[in-house]
């Protein structure tokens, strides 16, 4: 019997995973999907968000501001990525001015710093791309870019490590308690082996973080005292170097549905514009629609007129996990030893570190024994960190050097050789799909969007794990279930 079950193995189940591992437990992970971090956690802004817009009081505004100051010191332990850029929230009239006071005065209380209303001028001398109706802007020095995938594999991988079970393609299907403790039924799909199975794993504690799922995660256990409802956001993504037209994360006055539509560079230097924010019926509809990518383009560009459409490579999107009570749902529930890591929607990339903090603390306070471990090792290193991209024709005959070659060139566009996909098959997280390569490597993330590496990597896979070639997916079961996202050439048609 296991003393801790994590459902879920999001950004939030794997930070908690992580804390956890320092302590002397026995401590599963299931995860229905085929890797970490495929979730929320793969689709969103990648923003590090100041605290200045969750409100006041709540758990949302008291633990982003904590958590975006946990990250540095994360970032030397576990080499995920990590840049400061500072934030601007532009207004572009009289009732947006007053609307950045509002965050202003909001984000003080939070605690906040460096917060202040610039104008005009500092504006273009710190922004040169700003668009010309922006009058004044919300500056916050303490936003950062990350790279949310990558900081929820890196979690993983460390709590792995660190002797946390990690069961992908475990989906927790149902929940019984029996004499003080767990029953957790699970299907496990897993493609090395030839059948689904079900398997009982057996827990003192649960700890839920099922993202979008948490609230049916919650009534199997039997609490029903919260429902989410799922919200999608649409995004646009520009090839790396067009991150360059911003040097901040663009927001604008933010309208009735949030934060609204922001422009920024990513971590590695792309650009994306996005997101929407609409109410979904369907918990898994990732798809993405040439309406909203419009208004999204045309939202944008009040922003940061300077992008270029030509610079796009692909459209995605991510679904919130809103919870009817709007704010962060942490602590015990009314089932002993259920405890809920729930509704955690935006800004819950930034609030991971401290949900996960804040878990631990509510667990030891709720008696349990917390002995730490000697042996807790607190650094991971980078799988590859980022670097200027050569010349193609230099490298050109790289492409065709032999299989097993360790500098034999797989991913043209990204410039990822042979050596660094192995290096990701040989770590501790078991990988049996192209996208979890893609996460690690960013082989099939560039322009081509993987026509060219996907096959190479395909078999890289199946040589290194044994896998028939025939077993290993894109992404993961679901995926390609929904319509397709629109193509390349129709995404460069979409001005409005
Ligand atoms: C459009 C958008 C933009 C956002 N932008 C930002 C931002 O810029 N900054 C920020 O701080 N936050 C942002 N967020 C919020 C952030 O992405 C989420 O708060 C965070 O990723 C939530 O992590 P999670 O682990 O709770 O959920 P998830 O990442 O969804 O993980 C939950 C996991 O549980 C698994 N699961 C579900 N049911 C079961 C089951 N029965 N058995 C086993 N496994 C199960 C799922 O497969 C999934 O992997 C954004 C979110 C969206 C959608």
């Amino acid at each position: 019997m296991y003393d801790i079950c994590i459902i879920g193995g999001g950004v939030v189940g794997c930070a908690i995973a992580r804390e956890l591992s320092r302590y002397q437990l026995d401590m599963v992970l299931c995860e229905k999907g085929e890797d970490v971090g495929v979730g929320a956690t793969k689709a969103n802004s990648a923003i590090v968000h100041g605290g200045y817009t969750s409100k006041h009081g709540t758990l949302k505004g008291e633990l982003s501001i904590r958590g975006n100051r946990m990250y540095d010191r994360l970032q030397e332990e576990l080499n995920f990525g990590l840049k400061r850029t500072g934030s601007l929230v532009l207004a572009f009239s009289d009732t947006d001015r007053l609307k950045l006071d509002d965050l202003l005065a909001n984000g003080e209380r939070n605690g906040v710093k460096g917060l202040r209303i610039i104008g005009r001028a500092e504006l273009e001398e710190i922004e040169p791309h700003a668009g010309p109706m922006a009058a004044s802007a919300l500056y916050c020095p303490e936003t950062g870019i990350t790279s949310p995938y990558e900081f929820c594999i890196a979690l993983a991988e460390n709590a792995v490590a660190n002797g946390l079970q990690l069961r992908l393609h475990t989906e927790v299907t149902g929940i019984e308690k029996e004499g003080g403790h767990f029953k957790l039924q699970t299907l496990v799909n897993n493609p090395a082996e030839p059948e689904t199975t079900e398997i009982e794993i057996e827990s003192a504690l649960i700890i839920n973080a099922a993202g979008v799922y948490s609230d049916w995660v919650s009534s199997m256990a039997g609490d029903n005292s919260f429902s989410i409802q799922p919200r999608q956001g649409q995004y646009l993504i520009f090839r790396r170097g067009h991150g360059a037209v911003a040097r901040h994360v663009v927001f604008q006055a933010p309208g009735p549905k949030g934060k609204g539509v922001l422009v920024s560079p990513t971590y590695w230097g792309n650009l994306i514009i996005g997101p929407n924010s609409e109410e979904i019926s369907v918990r898994e509809d990732l798809s993405t629609n040439q309406e909203i990518l419009r208004g999204i383009i045309r939202t944008a560009r009040r922003s940061i007129p300077s992008f270029d459409l030509k610079q796009l490579i692909r459209s995605y999107s991510g679904i919130r996990a809103t919870s009817n009570t709007r704010d962060f749902i942490i602590g015990e529930s009314s089932v002993r030893g259920f405890i809920q890591a729930a509704g955690i929607d935006s800004p819950g990339l930034t609030s991971s570190p401290a949900i996960a903090e804040m878990v631990v603390n509510l667990l030891e306070s709720a008696g349990l024994d917390l002995e730490k471990k000697d042996s807790f090792r607190t650094e991971r290193t980078a799988v590859i960190t980022p670097f200027p991209l050569s010349r193609y024709s230099e490298i050109s005959g790289d492409a065709d050097l032999p299989e097993g070659n360790p500098e034999r060139l797989i991913c043209r566009c990204e410039q990822v050789r042979e050596k660094t996909i192995l290096e990701v098959l040989r770590r501790g997280i078991p990988i049996d799909s192209t996208d979890a390569v893609k996460r690690r490597t960013r082989a099939g993330m560039g322009y081509c969007q993987g026509k060219f590496c996907g096959p190479r990597v395909l078999r890289i896979i199946a040589a290194e794990t044994g896998l028939p070639e025939d077993r290993i997916r894109a992404g993961g079961a679901g995926s390609g279930v929904f319509p397709e996202r629109i193509s390349g050439k129709e995404l460069r048609e979409l001005e409005p």
